[in-house]
C-alpha cells in the first residue's frame, strides 16, 4: 500500500504536544500516511496574515485533501478571523461530525450509558460572520440558514445514522422563536424524514434538548442541528463524558476533510507535557477510517481503551489520582497495540463498507427542478438612526410620506411595537424599525417606489442607516411580525 499524503498542522498551546503524541501512535502502528507539515495560528497571525494561513499552505490541503489539525489559539481582537472557521467554510466542510462516548467505569462521569453524535452544521447560522454596527447603540450580526445548506446536513445526519447502524435522529431548533431560520432547519429535517422510515425521529427545542443532553445523554443517538447550538451542545456533551479533552471531530466537505480534537489550545496547561492528546487521538481514528486504513485505526482504537481500562490516565481524568503525561499515555497506547479491551467492547472498523470514504456520506442534496417560486415585493423594513422624535412624532411623519404606493404598518423597537398604541413603559435605544406595507393589494411595488420613499424619508430630516425588503413567496409571509403588530 502507498502512503497517503496528509497535511499536518501541530497548532498552537498543547497542539505540538498531542499532535507528536499521536503521530508517534500511528506511526507505530503502521498508518501507511506521509505527513506534509505546515505552519497555522497564532504565529502566522502574528505574522501579518490576518486569515492565519499563507497561500501557500492553502496548496497542500486543497492537493492532500485530508488535513490533520491540532488545536490553534485565535488572538482576541485585532480583526483575526477565526482560522477554524475560515478553513471550514472556504473548503466546504458542511458536517462535523462530534461523538461523544463515555467510558465508565474507567472515566468518571454522571452518565455511564452515553454514546451519543452530533452532527453540528459547520457553515452557516450565526458563523456567516456578517456582522454589522448600525447606530452608537446597537449591533447586528446575520443569522444565515439555507435550505440548500439545511438539505445537505440533515440529509448527511440520516445518512450517517443508517451507515452507522444508529436508531434515532433528533433535531435540536429554536424555531418557536426563529420560526423563519430555526423553522426551515425543522422543515427540511421533516421532509427528509419522510426519506428514512427505517430511522426514528424527534424534535427539540433547543433550550429543554439541552437540558436533557446535561441530564440523559443517554437518551440520544445521533443529534442534527444549526452551527451555533452545535458548538454548545457538543462541548457540554464532552465534558459531561469525563473530560473534554476525550473527543474527537471531523469536519466533512465533499472535496475535503479535516480531523481534529473538539477542544482548543489549553494555553493554562501549554508546555507542562500534562495534556490528554485522547481527542487528536480519536480524531486520527476517524481519519484513518476516512483514508481507507480500517486495519489500524481499529489496532489504535482498542489499544487506546485497553489503555484507559488498565487505569493509565492523564490528569484531567485521573482528578487527583495517579497520573501520567502526554508522552507516557501515548507510550503506554504503543505497548498495548494488538490488545484488545476486556470490560469495553472491542472496535472493530471494516474498510469494505466504508470504501475509504466511511464520513462522506454522498449525496447530500438531491438534484431536483428549481422550485416554481413567485416572488413578490409586499413593502419594506426601513430602520432609522434616531435620538430626538418620538415614536407618535416618527409615526405620524411617515404616516403622510408613505403614500400613494406605501402603508405605515407599525413602528418597532428591538423587535417590540412602539407604535401605533406604544407603552410608553417600552425601552427603546437608537435603531427604530418602520414597517412600510403596499398600500394596495392589487398593485405592484417596485425598488423604484422604495428608492423614491427613503427620498422622502431623508428630505423629511430623518436618517435611515439600512433598508430590507418584505416578499411573499407564493403568497407565504417571508418575514416576521413585530411583536405586537
Ligand atoms: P480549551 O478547550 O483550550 O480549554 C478549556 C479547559 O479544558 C482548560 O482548562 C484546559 O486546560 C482544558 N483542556 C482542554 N483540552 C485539554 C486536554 N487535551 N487535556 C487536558 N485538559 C484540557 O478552551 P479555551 O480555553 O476556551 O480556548 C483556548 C484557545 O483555544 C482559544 O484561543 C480558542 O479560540 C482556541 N480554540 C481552538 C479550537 C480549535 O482549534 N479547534 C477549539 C476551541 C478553542
Amino acid at each position: 500500500m502507498e502512503k497517503r499524503a496528509i497535511t499536518v498542522a501541530r497548532g498552537d498551546g498543547i497542539g505540538p504536544e498531542i499532535m507528536d503524541a499521536t503521530l508517534k501512535i500511528l506511526t507505530q502502528a503502521g498508518a501507511m500516511i506521509e505527513p506534509e507539515f505546515i505552519d497555522i495560528g497564532e504565529k502566522v497571525y502574528l505574522a501579518g496574515h490576518s486569515s492565519g494561513i499563507t497561500d501557500d499552505d492553502w496548496e497542500s490541503l486543497r492537493r492532500t485533501k485530508v488535513f490533520f489539525k491540532g488545536p490553534i489559539t485565535t488572538p482576541q481582537g485585532g480583526g483575526y478571523k477565526s482560522l477554524n472557521v475560515t478553513i471550514r467554510k472556504t473548503l466546504g466542510l458542511y458536517a462535523n461530525v462530534r461523538p461523544n462516548v463515555s467510558y465508565a467505569p474507567f472515566v468518571q462521569t454522571k452518565h455511564p450509558d452515553m454514546d451519543m453524535v452530533i452532527i453540528r452544521e459547520n457553515e452557516e447560522d450565526l458563523y456567516a460572520g456578517i456582522e454589522h454596527q448600525h447606530t452608537p447603540e446597537v449591533v447586528q450580526c446575520l443569522k444565515l440558514i439555507t435550505r440548500p445548506g439545511s438539505e445537505k446536513i440533515v440529509r448527511y445526519a440520516f445518512e450517517y445514522a443508517r451507515k452507522n447502524n444508529r436508531k434515532k435522529v433528533t433535531c435540536f431548533t429554536k424555531d418557536n422563536i426563529m420560526k423563519l431560520t430555526d423553522g426551515l432547519f425543522h422543515k427540511v429535517f421533516k421532509e427528509v424524514a419522510q426519506e428514512y422510515p427505517d430511522i426514528e425521529t424527534e424534535h427539540w427545542i433547543i433550550d429543554i434538548g439541552m437540558a436533557k443532553i446535561a441530564d440523559s445523554p443517554q437518551d440520544f443517538d445521533v443529534i442534527v442541528m444549526p452551527n451555533l447550538y452545535g458548538d454548545i451542545a457538543s462541548d457540554v456533551a464532552a465534558q459531561i463524558t469525563g473530560s473534554v479533552g476525550l473527543a474527537g471531530s471531523a469536519n466533512i466537505g465533499d472535496h475535503v476533510a479535516m480531523f481534529e480534537a473538539i477542544h482548543g489550545s489549553a494555553p493554562d496547561i501549554a508546555g507542562k507535557g500534562i495534556a490528554n492528546p485522547s481527542g487528536l487521538i480519536n480524531g486520527a481514528i476517524m481519519m484513518l477510517v476516512h483514508i481507507g486504513q480500517a486495519d489500524v485505526a481499529t489496532k489504535i482504537h482498542n489499544a487506546w481503551l485497553k489503555t484507559l481500562e488498565d487505569g493509565v490516565h492523564t490528569g484531567d481524568i485521573a482528578k487527583g489520582g495517579k497520573s501520567v503525561g502526554t508522552m507516557e499515555f501515548a507510550e503506554a497506547v504503543i505497548e498495548r497495540l494488538g490488545q484488545k479491551p476486556s470490560t469495553f467492547s472491542p472496535v472493530e472498523y471494516k474498510n469494505e463498507e466504508t470504501k475509504g470514504a466511511a464520513f462522506k456520506l454522498a449525496p447530500q442534496v438531491k438534484d431536483r427542478p428549481k422550485p416554481d417560486v413567485v416572488q413578490e415585493l409586499d413593502g419594506v423594513d426601513v430602520f432609522l438612526l434616531n435620538n430626538e422624535w418620538t415614536p407618535n412624532e416618527i409615526g405620524k411623519k411617515l404616516e403622510e410620506l408613505a403614500s400613494p404606493q406605501f402603508s405605515l404598518a407599525v413602528i418597532t423597537n428591538r423587535g417590540v411595537k412602539v407604535y401605533p398604541d406604544g407603552f410608553p413603559e417600552t425601552f427603546t435605544v437608537d435603531h427604530w424599525r418602520c414597517r412600510f406595507q403596499k398600500a394596495n393589494q392589487e398593485e405592484t411595488v417596485t425598488n423604484q417606489h422604495i428608492i423614491q420613499l427613503l427620498e422622502r424619508v431623508e428630505e423629511a430630516g430623518l436618517q435611515f442607516i439600512k433598508t430590507e425588503n418584505l416578499y411573499r413567496f407564493n403568497g407565504e409571509l417571508g418575514y416576521s411580525l413585530g411583536q405586537g403588530q
